[in-house]
């Protein structure tokens, strides 16, 4: 049985009405079990709740979507914090305050009335803390960084149960290690970001026949080499099924999606697409001005949940063989029950050292690759397979490290440590024995306190 707590919002356990709607995550293949599920309304309810979990020894975990729900949070205490929505915009100082349940659409939607906008990943519905938390790739970044480069400062509620302000200043080494080690430090409540004069882009999708995928791979490193940092392309094989609100020219077949976000003028973003567009004629083209609050159309990703399998990894070089491999992995040849294998370009600025450094050190690969496919019961049983087939094909042009925000289903040990230099890594862990020494939070990308000592410390 676990105690109470006096929060301003809900506190639910199993059975009660309400219960599995509040810990319900957008990534239906997991099933959280929770003893007690906190809705928090505010940052002491936060605290509160990190209080009872530290003195009952109650795993906590912390959700504002699920879409990044990677582990069933089975027993403990799980924090929702949807309820948390207070946006604050300094259009002066071009900053905002986010609390940590809004999601990037509806920030972007009041940013973008300013003609500004936040360093937001490719779906509307993620939610912006736990986007921050791991990094923060977005369409944005080539041209101004990742997201935590341009975090300011945090709220944080820290195991031991206390409200801290973290920044440059007064936290260095958490205000390090929160920008890229997610969770493992306690739970944001609100973060200050830095917001850029970005009002408008030429943006949208070319969808291309899926005969034109060999080709079109063939050419995309060298093309996106080309491309200005104000340009922003992603390249999917997108196999998407066929439902009433998916497009009838792209539902139950294998097309090739370009992912185009690009901030110069229409001209020169037509100059620059030209290349790509001599490849093949696309089945569709959406691709058109657009204001900054349209943003999410370039992925076009779904809103509705959805149980999937996602992994990500970097790769270092898209050789014309890592092309051919990458073809016949997921491309027209293959039977790919995958929905999406996806290259995102880094590089630009994602690839300079930021003023203020973060525990996001995996910055000098070309592109990530993420392999995403659906749960659903007819293809459940072969779709992770199909997925690690794909990355162990590009193997010989992986990295070996990752993006812990595109980490997906990838939570052993050893998996989780790739997302960092090992140095950063031991880092990280050696701070997470001292934030938290009785191991709270150990849900999601977990990293354990103490992990990667060296041996020298040992003796
Ligand atoms: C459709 C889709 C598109 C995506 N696009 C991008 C993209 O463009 N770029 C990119 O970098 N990533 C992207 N991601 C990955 C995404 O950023 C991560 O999955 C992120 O963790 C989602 O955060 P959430 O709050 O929505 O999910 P949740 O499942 O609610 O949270 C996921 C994790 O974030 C951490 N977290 C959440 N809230 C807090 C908090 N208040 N304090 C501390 N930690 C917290 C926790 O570790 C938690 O387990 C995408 C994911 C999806 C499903």
């Amino acid at each position: 049985m676990v105690s109470r707590i006096r929060v301003s919002e809900i506190q639910l356990t199993p059975g009660d009405a309400g219960f599995d709607a509040e810990i319900a995550p957008f990534n239906r293949a997991i099933a959280h079990r929770p003893a007690l599920a906190v809705g928090a309304a505010c940052a002491s309810d936060v605290a509160a709740a990190v209080t009872l979990a530290a003195s009952e020894a109650l795993p906590v975990t912390v959700q504002a979507t699920g879409h990044g729900a990677v582990m069933a949070a089975d027993g403990g205490l799980l924090i929702s914090t949807r309820r948390m929505r207070g946006l604050s915009i300094d259009a002066h100082a071009r900053r905002a305050r986010v609390e940590a349940g809004l999601r990037w659409g509806e920030i972007v939607r009041e940013t973008a009335k300013l003609g500004l906008a936040p360093l937001n990943g490719s779906s509307a519905t993620v939610g912006a803390v736990g986007y921050l938390t791991g990094g923060g790739l977005g369409p944005l970044s080539r041209a101004h960084g990742l997201a935590v480069d341009h975090v300011r400062a945090f709220d944080l509620v820290t195991p031991d149960g206390r409200l801290r302000r973290v920044d440059a200043e007064s936290e260095p080494e958490l205000f390090w290690a929160v920008r890229g080690g997610k969770a493992n430090f306690g739970v944001v409540t609100a973060a200050e970001i830095d917001l850029f004069p970005v009002a408008r882009l030429y943006g949208g999708g070319l969808y291309f026949p899926a005969a034109a995928i060999p080709a079109l791979l063939a050419r995309y490193q060298e093309w996106v080499a080309e491309l200005p940092e104000q340009a922003y392309a992603a390249f999917a094989l997108l196999r998407l099924p066929r439902l009433p609100h998916v497009h009838e020219l792209l539902g139950g077949r294998l097309v090739g999606h370009l992912r185009v976000a690009h901030l110069g003028s229409a001209e020169q973003a037509e100059r620059d697409l030209a290349p790509m567009r001599a490849v093949a004629r696309p089945l569709l083209d959406t691709v058109r001005e657009m204001g900054y609050d349209e943003i999410a159309t370039v992925h076009h990703e779904p809103d509705h949940p959805v149980p999937s399998w996602g992994r990500g990894a970097l790769v270092r070089e898209l050789t014309p063989a890592a092309a051919q491999a990458l073809s016949a992995a997921a491309g027209p040849d293959s039977d790919s029950p995958l929905t999406v294998v996806e290259l995102r370009p880094l590089g630009g600025a994602v690839a300079r050292a930021p003023e203020r450094p973060s525990a996001v050190d995996r910055r000098d690969a070309a592109f990530t690759l993420n392999v995403l496919g659906p749960l659903r019961p007819d293809v459940r049983d072969v779709v992770p397979a199909a997925g690690e087939r794909v990355l162990a094909a590009m193997a010989p042009w992986l990295t070996g490290g990752s993006l812990i925000n595109f980490q997906g289903s990838a939570v052993a040990p050893d998996q989780v440590a790739a997302a960092w230099t090992p140095e950063t890594f031991a880092r990280l862990s050696r701070l997470k024995r001292e934030v938290d020494p009785h191991h709270l939070f150990r849900t999601g990308h977990v990293i354990v306190p103490g992990a990667h000592d060296t041996d020298q410390e040992h003796r």
